[in-house]
């Protein structure tokens, strides 16, 4: 098998499974039980919730563990607005991912202004329409770091000055599920950013939420009180350590991981363009993310390719899988993308555990099936 959807989702990696195995059969405690067993799971958490700031580069206090980027999207777009009074304007990007284009849409039918900002042809946003889009009454801005289908990475720091010169109230969430570990960052510019394990080769269902101790933040749902009564619920023992061993794994060798992403994309890149009639759709491969890429096969349906390769044994996607049944592709569309161009669209998305020589076998079978399937349409 060749595996080339990690941004829909990761394998988990052994160690990780390993530890969320003995957090479930052995230290399974409640962690807010008051016997020690149940202590000590407590302790490995605040541990884990220690080392995922530092990495992060924040407080410990920042950090809410949830379960994974849908419900951290959602909370920081709720919670941001529960803790104001009063109403105003929320901005976005046209390319942000359901689990923050939805809840901001329905903004619109509970008072508020809602902008949309366009991306450029390579999907990054546009900078001088974003200011545009700004306005002094805006209380909320939600942009993503990396976009899931084009590799696009956004400047949040330009964008974070942007947000201070026009409405320096407004609070800056950013959606950081493709971008935590696939981008360096030193230092966070924002109030809110999103992460979610299974990205990075931890177990679906747990994540994180960064909120910065400088905002007001009404959290998510109520309940027991757990994460300083801002996420209630009983705390997911085995997620939360087995996305630290995750975490470990990423942080150990963070440089060689990206470096080697990036060898493989451009390797993929450069095979793909050797055949004929084949468009790169998003930033030139090495000014994007190292983890995606996104061609169009020319005359070819995507979805055709897509089941030719899974034939194969090669795992492909033409789009997030949240929207992989939908045939209307917003992404896409806000690339100024259409046509011939977007149904022929593929996503390859890459982990540290590809190698050169998967890029050379991909792109080998993807010659040989878009010279077949080109055959049979233009006959
Ligand atoms: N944001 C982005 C950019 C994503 O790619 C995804 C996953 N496709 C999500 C949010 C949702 O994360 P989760 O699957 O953990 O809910």
């Amino acid at each position: 098998m060749i595996y080339l959807d990690n941004s829909a989702t990761t394998r988990v990696l052994p160690d990780a499974a390993r530890i969320a195995e003995r957090y479930m059969t052995e230290n399974f405690f409640n962690p807010s039980s008051a016997y020690m067993p149940a202590v000590n799971v407590e302790r490995d958490i605040e541990n884990a919730r220690e080392y995922l700031a530092r990495t992060m580069g924040v407080n410990a206090e920042e950090i809410i563990f949830t379960s994974g980027g849908t419900e951290g999207n959602n909370m920081a777009i709720f919670g941001a607005l529960g803790a104001l009074r009063g109403r105003g304007r929320v901005v976005t990007s046209a390319v942000e991912h359901p689990s923050v284009y939805e809840p901001i849409m329905s903004l619109k039918n509970k008072g508020y202004t809602v902008a949309v900002a366009p991306v450029d042809t390579t999907g990054r946003l546009d900078i001088d329409r974003f200011r545009a889009a700004l306005g002094e009454d805006t209380v909320l801005v939600s942009v993503m770091h990396v976009n899931n289908e084009s590799g696009a990475v956004n400047d949040i720091e330009t964008i974070s000055a942007v947000i201070k010169e026009r409405c320096p109230s407004a609070v800056f969430h950013v959606d950081g599920v493709q971008g935590f570990l696939k981008m360096p960052f030193s230092k966070l510019k924002c109030d809110l950013y999103t992460i979610s394990g299974h990205k990075f080769h931890a177990p679906k269902g747990v994540g994180a939420l960064y909120a910065s101790g400088r905002i007001r933040f009404a959290g998510g749902q109520q309940g027991g009180g757990q994460e300083r009564g801002l996420r209630s619920g009983t705390l997911n023992a085995p997620g939360i350590m087995a996305m630290n061993s995750a975490v470990e794994f990423y942080r150990a060798d963070n440089a060689r991981i990206i470096d080697g992403m990036y060898a493989c994309k451009k390797r993929l890149a450069g095979n793909l363009r050797r055949i004929e009639d084949v468009l790169i759709n998003g930033p030139s491969p090495m000014d994007g993310a190292p983890h995606i890429l996104n061609a169009s096969f020319m005359g070819v349906k995507g979805e055709v390719l897509l089941h030719s390769l899974e034939e194969r044994g090669i795992f492909v996607s033409t789009g997030s899988a949240c929207s992989s049944n939908k045939k209307h592709n917003r992404i896409l569309t806000a690339m100024n993308i259409s046509g011939e161009r977007k149904d022929g669209a593929i996503r390859f998305s890459l982990s540290p555990f590809n190698t050169l020589e998967e890029m050379d076998i991909a792109a080998e079978e993807i010659n040989i099936i878009v010279a077949q399937l080109r055959r049979y349409v233009r006959r």
